[in-house]
């Protein structure tokens, strides 16, 4: 494959004739800055491709390639609705009976971070806990779409960890503060299209020690109900994200504490956790 050199002074700029992207393909999208500059790309090995607009939209490589060591990724997309599935793998259901149907909860899109950031503990804050889950990623503008065709409205998946303040979802009127503040959505590194979603291994670490580790095969509402069931209420627009659920127990953070959530075929999402104003 030929490409241009990333720089403007490199001596030897070789032409790529650009090719479609198509969503079928088993390919990884991610979001990065470089040297100021922030695009989407598609990483192959440790080179990212990059790419002109964004993947939702018939993208076209540029030509242009950087390595990923020389980037900062970024959260791989730019959701303008980020909504949540709680309670929705049996093992971390506890006493609690199984519902009928999935219960929705929203983040905001400034709780969203990439893969390089900081997880921040806000003041007063004592019960911050990780929950890392499979994420959704809408490839097209879904309003009232089938369980049966919510597949073509998926671009592709992400790791994310619902951050949640357990003390503060148990006392205040709603989630706000306890799932939606600054920094309590991480999602990254990478989106994968073209996988079966529908049994993709997520692992939550923490300090590398497994603490969280079960199938989306497990989900109690599939990702294709799930996506079909909040479009009856919610139009849902290419870029949005929706977490899934997540698996097993959680328990609370401390500063310093760093957390891994690994979707197969995703990559790694690592967050360090931070004190506020530390
Ligand atoms: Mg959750």
């Amino acid at each position: 494959m030929k490409n241009t050199c990333w720089t403007t002074s490199c001596a030897i700029v070789l032409v790529m004739v650009p090719r479609a992207i198509t969503a079928q393909e088993l390919t990884t999208y991610v979001r990065f800055d470089y040297q100021n500059h922030i695009a989407y790309g598609i990483l192959e090995d440790e080179s990212i491709h990059e790419l002109a607009g964004d993947p939702f939209a018939a993208p076209r490589r540029t030509g242009r390639t950087i390595r990923r060591s020389d980037v900062r990724l970024l959260a791989p997309c730019e959701p303008s609705k980020v909504i949540a599935v709680g309670l929705n793998y049996r093992s971390h259901l506890g006493d609690r009976p199984v519902a009928a149907y999935p219960g929705l909860f929203a983040k905001y899109p400034t709780s969203i971070v990439g893969p390089e950031s900081n997880i921040v503990i806000p003041e007063g804050s004592q019960n911050l806990h990780y929950e890392g889950e499979l994420v959704v990623v809408i490839g097209k503008r879904a309003s009232n779409v089938a369980v049966e065709e919510a597949h073509e409205y998926i671009f592709g998946v992400t790791a994310g960890n619902d951050v949640s303040e357990r003390d503060w979802q148990r006392d205040d009127l709603q989630w706000l503060r306890a799932k939606a503040s600054d920094t309590f959505g991480p999602i990254g590194p990478t989106i994968l299209t073209g996988a079966n979603y529908d049994d993709l291994l997520v692992q939550t670490r923490l300090n590398g020690e497994v603490r969280q580790s079960e199938s989306t095969k497990d989900l109690i509402f599939s990702i294709d109900e799930i996506v079909s069931y909040v479009s009856r209420y919610v139009t849902l627009m290419p870029g949005d994200v929706i977490f899934t659920g997540t698996p097993g127990s959680t328990a609370a953070m401390r500063p310093g504490d760093v957390v891994e959530v690994e979707v197969a075929g995703v990559g790694i999402l690592r967050n360090t956790v931070v004190a506020a104003g530390g």
